[in-house]
């Protein structure tokens, strides 16, 4: 990808302004993707005045914003057994978009785990919803700008700009869910990027009006079909694409385009020029992807792109480096935490140089699962904040896999029942007992991975070798 325009290294004094005070809040939780919703919803179902703050007007993040459509990390390989490891209220936003028509049925993945897809409408539904019925205010159209902070590494208030103006948020608690560690990194906490090969950025993209039965199962041939037409000199984004039918099976979702700068360094979601080159990049891979679809592949020649997202999918930007740091090694080893606040179900699907490199746990002998520790929830150096969901702390591998929204869901329910219990006792967010957050989210449903299950789990301090299978695979990204 070509970015054009660089930036000036000039300055203006911004001039110094009273800004209006919009709310004073227990819980403010900064972006409304999987852990936003479900930390949202998790503080104010236990009577905490919360407010939700959202760039855009709907709720879902990078699964309706950058039309990702599919829930991964829901489903556990349990010694052969596939099992749902995610409840809580990720439970009740599931039933909800069902009942609104737009749940999948889940979906083999490779032979060994499931995914479930779903339609953003419903998804954007049912979360207002949620948040509504348990008592969230949600302000939509509101992006985060930066913080003022207090004495005692505290923040006061978090910084908006809306239609209305510049206002101030004050808050008790602050969780950022913002995917970015925005508020983290105004906030001074600790932060790493582009460590390891940042995932690359990827334009997703729904084809209506395919003809289901002469598509057949086209995921499994489009890595061929594809190499066929790349020798037939037809450019490919890389050798393989999620191409698979959502609930009405007129309608499929592609995942394929790969954004790039020309020195091969993934386009960063944080730098505003190359995220605004990378939209442009997206959408022109995405039509060259399609014209390939409608001449090569059975099924689509009457097909048409019925949605191209509001925003190129964004997978990995900062992560805070916090009290633990989730690692491949936690992924491979199924570990286990005595501060576990959930399961992360999803192995490690690492795109490497255009193919996506896949490693498991061993399926015979594990339980398919690692904890999630309450620690990766909790940033250095600042005292009111917590951090849930794709920039919470975990190493560039860890991330791979636990970006997956039913990890993001584990993480944002215990993030908000977090906040919950620092304000009741007065206390810090990382002085909460984890004994009392576990209490806390087994008693509204939440699955912890313990009990007979942990009994395959290995410790955190007694980890086996490495008992991985890797396979390279022509499947594409989390499908
Ligand atoms: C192309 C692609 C394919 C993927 N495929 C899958 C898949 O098949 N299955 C799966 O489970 N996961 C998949 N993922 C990963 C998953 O979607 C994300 O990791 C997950 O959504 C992260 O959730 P989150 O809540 O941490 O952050 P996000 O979903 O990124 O949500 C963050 C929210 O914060 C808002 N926000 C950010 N900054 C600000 C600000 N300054 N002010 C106001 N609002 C702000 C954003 O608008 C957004 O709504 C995919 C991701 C991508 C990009």
């Amino acid at each position: 990808m070509e970015v054009g325009m660089t930036e000036s290294p000039r300055f203006v004094l911004e001039p110094e302004r009273q800004v209006p005070i919009f709310g004073d809040y227990e819980v403010v939780v900064l972006g409304g993707g999987p852990a936003g919703i479900a930390a949202a919803a998790a503080a104010a179902m236990h009577g905490r005045k919360t407010l939700l703050l959202e760039r855009y007007g709907f709720l879902g993040g990078m699964g309706t914003a950058a039309g990702v459509t599919n829930f991964y990390g829901l489903y556990a390989n349990v010694r052969g057994e596939i099992r749902r490891v995610v409840h809580g209220i990720t439970a009740d936003l599931l039933a909800r978009i069902d009942r609104l028509g737009g749940l999948n049925a889940p979906h083999m993945v490779r032979g060994r785990t499931m995914a479930q897809a779903y339609d953003t409408a419903a998804y954007k539904c049912a979360a207002d919803d949620l948040l509504l019925e348990n008592g969230v205010d949600i302000l939509f159209h509101a992006l985060a700008v930066g913080v003022t902070m207090g004495p005692n590494r505290t923040i006061d208030a978090l910084l908006i700009e809306t239609k209305s103006g510049r206002r101030a948020v004050l808050g008790r608690v602050f969780v950022d869910c913002s995917g970015d560690a925005d508020l983290a990194a105004w906030a001074g906490a600790p932060f790493e990027t582009g460590v390891g090969e940042t995932l690359c950025p990827t334009m997703m993209f729904r084809v209506n009006g395919v003809d289901p039965a002469a598509a057949g199962d086209a995921w499994r041939t489009i890595g061929r079909r594809m190499a066929e037409a790349k020798s037939r000199g037809t450019p490919m984004p890389g050798t393989h694409a999620i191409v698979r039918p959502q609930r009405n099976p007129i309608e499929w979702r592609v995942c394929v385009t790969r954004v790039q700068n020309q020195d091969g360094r993934a386009a960063d979601g944080t730098n505003a020029i190359e995220f605004s080159a990378g939209e442009i990049e997206g959408r022109k891979q995405a039509r060259a992807f399609f014209e390939f679809l409608r001449r090569d592949v059975p099924g689509f020649s009457h097909s048409y792109i019925v949605d191209l997202p509001p925003q190129l999918g964004i997978r990995e930007t900062r992560r805070i480096v916090g009290e633990y740091r989730l690692s491949e090694d936690d992924v491979i080893t199924c570990a286990s935490f005595d501060d576990t606040v959930g399961a992360g179900a999803l192995p490690l699907d690492n795109p490497i140089a255009g193919e996506t490199r896949w490693n498991w746990p061993d399926i015979a002998s594990s339980r398919g699962f690692y904890h999630l520790p309450y620690r990766m929830l909790l940033p250095q150096g600042v005292r009111n904040l917590l951090v849930a969901g794709r920039c919470a702390s975990l190493t560039h591998e860890g991330q791979v896999a636990a970006r997956a929204s039913g990890s993001c869901f584990v993480m944002g329910q215990a993030a908000g029942s977090a906040a919950h219990l620092a304000l009741k006792d007065g206390k810090d967010p990382r002085d909460v007992a984890p004994e009392l957050l576990q209490a806390v989210l087994e008693a509204d449903g939440a699955y912890l991975g313990r009990g007979q299950d942990a009994e395959a789990g290995r410790g955190q301090s007694e980890k086996p070798e490495r008992d991985a299978t890797l396979e390279v695979s022509t499947l594409g990204v989390l499908d």
